[in-house]
């Protein structure tokens, strides 16, 4: 019979939140009556498959998470630093990373991902994204204009939508994969999510497409929504 797969849950919160403006870091800033990061740990929590949970916190923020039952480490200068130092204290053969900033994670989502991982051997991980609904364009230069307005950019193409992603997370790992894609990485710290370390790594990912509603709190409209949606559930 083959085992259920065991996994440590990874959250990222040592993020300044300064695009926020809350003036703390993000992950504490208070979403519907609870710190953001209470959210997303209820989640974890609610998964069989998850059997710890790893969080890198702000400087002068480990203590806030005492009481919560789960590991706390300090998080580094970049992102890549804190997922990297939260690693260290993962002893599961898979690994789901999550920001702190999208505390509308649900149980479902990381079960579904962590079943698409254990369904596809050459996989190395499962990112949840969402497909993109905007028309993409890209921008090559700008043109300058009569007046003293800011210099509009000019197109400088249309991107094929229907191959494009907005990657979120939760992203789940086979443990081994993240690691060696890590400590292989020449720039660990441009990378702005997990999978990036692992495609450059040459893994494979997969991706599990979820709906707008896992969305990242950022700006200040974010967290009003986030607020609503969240305020709905209960
Ligand atoms: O900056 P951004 O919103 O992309 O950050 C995504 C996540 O990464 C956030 O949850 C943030 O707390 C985390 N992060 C981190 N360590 C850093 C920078 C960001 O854990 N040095």
């Amino acid at each position: 019979m083959r085992s259920e797969p065991a996994v440590t849950a990874v959250i990222a919160a040592a993020g300044s939140g300064e695009r926020l403006g809350a003036g703390g870091p993000k992950a504490f800033v208070p979403v519907a009556g609870r710190p953001m990061i209470e959210w997303s740990i209820d989640a974890f929590r609610a998964c069989d498959s998850v059997r710890s949970i790893v969080v890198a916190a702000p400087p002068g923020h480990v203590g806030e998470l005492a009481g919560h039952d789960l590991a706390v480490v300090p998080g580094g200068a970049t992102r890549a630093q804190s997922v990297s130092n939260a690693l260290e204290a993962v002893g599961t053969g898979y690994v789901a990373i999550h920001d702190a900033a999208r505390p509308l994670l649900t149980s479902e989502l990381v079960e579904a991902l962590v079943a698409d991982l254990d369904a596809s051997p050459e996989a190395a991980g499962v990112i949840a994204a969402a497909p993109v609904t905007d028309t993409i364009k890209r921008s090559r230069g700008s043109v300058r204009t009569h007046s003293d307005r800011k210099e509009p950019r000019v197109v400088g193409g249309t991107e094929d939508r229907s191959q494009l992603w907005r990657a979120q997370t939760p992203q789940v790992f086979r443990t081994k994969a993240l690691r060696e894609a890590l400590a292989a990485a020449e720039r660990p710290e441009e990378a702005t999510d997990e999978a990036m370390l692992v495609e450059a790594a040459g893994g494979t990912v997969l991706i599990h497409s979820v709906a707008e509603q896992n969305l990242k709190v950022t700006t200040p409209l974010d967290l009003r929504v986030a607020e609503l949606l969240l305020a709905e559930r209960d």
